[in-house]
């Protein structure tokens, strides 16, 4: 059966053949009011476990629906083990980090207070739904946990020794870049400072660490965002799941 999907949809509780979906006031709002749709039209719906679910509309109201799943479209796809520590900066600055690291895959989001961390407070739910409108939009089922807001010193007190460390350091500013391809595959986190950048004590700290690559991300210094990407760019491609 061919359907013509006019969205996708992320949701609580399980999807899988013959479940039904009971839509929040709000998701039921979006569906019938904003977008007009009907009974008997379909959707995708994705939880960030079950994969991706082409599912009917039986009841439409106000501010509730039924969907129905119908059959799978897309397998669960999930991200490589990479996590993303980030120093939260200006309100949109900071979305378009999370936004990008869904886009671009990471298993999980880490906001990391450090020395020179200037930012308003997190909306932490709002940042969350700003990734599951990201994961909606760009066709991935997975949706990283944004973790609650803690301080980088803590963070690396237990840090895990089996996991490495791409520490984008931005005293090594005009240094070649080091190739990634030839480091080992695994667990990994990308640790990106804030616009004032890493204290003295912060740099020589991740640098003594086992797990540290530290790197440079070219001969200019970027924004906390862009170099957010540019180091997911560079990891996917080399470790990641872009090339395989
Ligand atoms: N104010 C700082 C720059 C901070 S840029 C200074 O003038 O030195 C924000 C973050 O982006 C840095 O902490 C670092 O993690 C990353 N970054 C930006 N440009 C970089 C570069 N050329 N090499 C490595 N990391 C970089």
């Amino acid at each position: 059966m061919t359907k013509n999907i006019k969205l996708r949809l992320f949701v609580d509780g399980p999807l899988g053949a013959g479940q039904t979906v009971l839509l929040t006031k709000e998701q039921a709002q979006r569906l019938f009011t904003v977008m007009r749709l009907a009974v008997g039209d379909f959707v995708a719906l994705f939880n960030g476990t079950d994969g991706e679910w082409h599912a009917e509309v039986m009841e439409a109201g106000k501010r509730k629906g039924v969907l129905l799943c119908r059959d799978q479209s897309a397998p669960q796809l999930n991200p490589p083990d990479l996590w993303l520590l980030f120093a939260p900066i200006k309100k949109a600055r900071t979305e378009f980090i999370v936004e990008k690291a869904t886009e671009m895959g990471v298993a999980r989001v880490f906001p990391v207070q450090t020395r020179y961390t200037n930012a308003e407070r997190l909306k932490h739910d709002r940042l969350q739904a700003h990734m599951v409108a990201a994961a909606q939009q760009c066709g991935g089922t997975y949706v990283p946990p944004l973790e609650p807001a803690q301080k980088l010193a803590k963070l690396l007190d237990h840090w895990p020794g089996d996991r490495h460390l791409l520490f984008c350091d931005e005293t090594k500013v005009g240094q070649p870049v080091t190739p990634l391809q030839n480091a080992p595959r695994g667990k990994w986190a990308i640790v990106i400072g804030p616009e004032g950048g890493f204290s003295p004590d912060e740099t020589a700290r991740l640098r003594a660490m086992p797990q540290a690559t530290s790197i440079s991300l070219g001969p200019r210094i970027l924004r906390a965002d862009t170099a957010a990407v540019a180091a997911l760019t560079l990891w996917q491609h080399a470790l990641g799941d872009w090339g395989s």
